[in-house]
């Protein structure tokens, strides 16, 4: 069984440097968790494990080719207003 959240508007994270999505949480085993690209599972992704949206956003960006305002930063640049929380626990 595998669970999806979406990050909070109020977490800061980077989009994906490959297709700029913005990621998900996905759960891989109990209680183990990666946050990914929802496009593409070639994409970056953390190691399995604890939430580590500082990870992601380590390897995500180095190739931002848009100027982020600190806004959009703390924004996520999000399109979809879709927050679904804890759709498996
Ligand atoms: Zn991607």
């Amino acid at each position: 069984m595998r669970g999806y959240i979406n990050i909070p508007r109020s977490v800061a994270c980077t989009a994906c440097m490959h297709c700029g999505a913005r990621p998900i949480i996905s759960m891989v085993e109990q209680g183990d968790y990666v946050v990914k690209c929802p496009n593409n599972d070639s994409h970056y992704q953390t190691n399995p494990g604890l939430i580590d949206i500082d990870d992601w956003n380590q390897h995500n960006m180095q190739n931002l080719e848009v100027e982020f305002d600190h806004s959009s930063m703390i924004a996520c640049h999000d399109s979809q207003l879709n927050y679904t929380m804890f759709l498996t626990v």
